[in-house]
């Protein structure tokens, strides 16, 4: 069973998901990883390996490119 996190945040750009336009972030999104966690904002440590991408909230724990 996956859990669905609620994204308060772009994870590309950190602004808040509810206000503005997040399309081009999305777009980047597709290609890159995260640089914030959707959660609190906090900047994640990211790491890119051949199969992907893993970043890491000190509070919430990792995001990988595996849980789409
Ligand atoms: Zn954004
Ligand atoms: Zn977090």
């Amino acid at each position: 069973m996956k859990t669905l996190r609620t994204m308060l945040y772009c994870g590309h750009c950190g602004g808040p998901t509810a206000e503005g336009n997040h399309e081009a972030c999305a777009q980047a999104l597709a290609m890159e990883p995260p640089r914030y966690c959707g959660e609190c904002r906090r900047r994640m440590v990211v790491q890119v390996h051949p199969m992907g991408w893993s970043a890491r909230c000190s509070q919430h724990g990792d995001l990988s490119s595996d849980q789409g």
